[in-house]
């Protein structure tokens, strides 16, 4: 069988009158169960770009705060274009994908400089910008401008699965091809960002991965998956990437109460972010004690050796002290990072460059840095303030 014949078989079920059943049973369970989000109550593309930016690969309790946040300080795509890349990291800290951030900033100075504030209103235009991919632009353009346009992201991809029961790997080009095929085969010409933002809420809410609540699902009559008894087997689980453990370690570099702040070049994990002097040591893990460092106890001579050399050779500075701090354990895409966060005292600062500055630790407030970088930030704040209770 062919390709065609199997998508035109998938499609069978959504004859014009099922659609039309499906629809209205997706639009009356849509207005009694939607969730209040922010990015609902308005048509503002501005607002709806930033909020499927923030979405991608984040989730939508950790994502509302950033936005209402975000908005306050950047109300309109003027203002974002006009402001600093690190005032922009700064309020994207935490939410981790900082390319997300970056572009954003770019594609608002391209519409204020190039589009004359104009934002684009059609899929084409937006898939020309950096950072907006087929779903996004989908999203903008039915959630803005109530145009219809097809949508296929984590949760209608899971939903269009197992409607269709396709029992094929949705993430490969076949199966995108599909589940596109069938989103732009439903999307209605009237209110079709309703019935997107729909398919995504049951898709979060109902149809969720392990546990779909299928007796209250409203399009369980036209379910394949469910009426094979299948719905726990589709869509097939991606291949999970294999995680490699790493020892990295953070060096809290200070003289006379100042500490040095790098930022992250471009093209580096973090890029644009700063942080304290941070690298990985080649057989970190065989330099360690086997419980880890700790707090209270000397630095095996070995590591201490390695670790002077490699700061001399980051930062051109000379290591008087070294104590540990504390370990951190972070992942980082497919690296299950132990941070080694450490305090090293030296008796000259290297001299601040563009990318390198001495800071006080009131200071660390005004520099976007990594998750790690801000908790290593706090507890030297913290230890500061210790210090300063201490002398009165
Ligand atoms: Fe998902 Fe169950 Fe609804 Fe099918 S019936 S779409 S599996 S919740």
């Amino acid at each position: 069988m062919t390709r065609r014949h199997q998508t035109e078989e998938l499609f069978e079920p959504y004859d014009t009158g099922t659609l039309s059943q499906m629809r209205k049973k997706l639009r009356n369970w849509y207005r009694q169960r939607a969730r209040d989000l922010p990015w609902r109550r308005t048509g503002n593309p501005y607002y709806i770009w930033i909020s499927e930016i923030m979405l991608q690969q984040t989730t939508v309790a950790a994502v509302v705060p950033y936005f209402e946040r975000f908005l306050q300080r950047f109300p309109d795509v003027e203002t974002l274009a006009a402001a600093e890349q690190g005032d922009v990291l700064r309020q994207w800290e935490g939410l981790g994908y900082y390319s997300r951030a970056r572009n954003i900033h770019k594609v608002a100075q391209h519409i204020v400089t190039v589009l004359r504030g104009e934002f684009p209103r059609t899929t084409d235009e937006l898939v020309a910008l950096p950072g907006i991919g087929r779903y996004t632009a989908g999203a903008i353009v039915s959630f803005a401008y109530d145009r219809p346009a097809p949508i296929v992201e984590a949760n209608t991809l899971r939903l269009y699965s197992r409607l269709l029961g396709y029992d094929g790997d949705p993430r490969s080009t076949a199966g995108q091809r599909l589940l596109w095929a069938f989103a732009e085969s439903i999307v209605p010409t009237k209110k079709p960002g309703e019935f997107n933002q729909s398919l995504m809420e049951l898709g979060s809410q109902v149809c969720t991965p392990n546990e779909p609540d299928c007796e209250s699902c409203p399009l369980l009559a036209g379910c394949r998956a469910f009426a094979a008894g299948r719905q726990h087997e589709i869509p097939v689980a991606a291949r999970k990437p294999e995680i490699t453990p790493v020892v990295e370690f953070a060096v809290a570099i200070e003289c006379d109460g100042r500490y040095l702040l790098r930022q992250n070049p471009e093209g580096q994990r973090w890029a644009g972010l700063w942080d304290f002097v941070r690298f990985p040591i080649d057989d970190a893990e065989t330099l360690l004690p086997h419980s880890g460092l700790r707090a209270q106890r000397a630095i095996p001579a070995k590591l201490l050796r390695t670790l002077r050399v490699r700061i001399a050779d980051d930062v051109g500075a000379d290591v008087a002290e070294l104590r540990f701090l504390k370990e951190i354990r972070h992942s980082v895409t497919r690296y299950r990072i132990r941070l080694q966060c450490l305090h090293a005292e030296v008796s000259e600062l290297p001299p601040s460059t563009e990318h390198l500055k001495a800071v006080e630790p009131a200071a660390f407030d005004d520099f976007p840095l990594s998750v790690t970088g801000r908790q290593l930030a706090d507890l030297i704040v913290a230890e500061h303030s210790t210090d300063r209770d201490l002398l009165f």
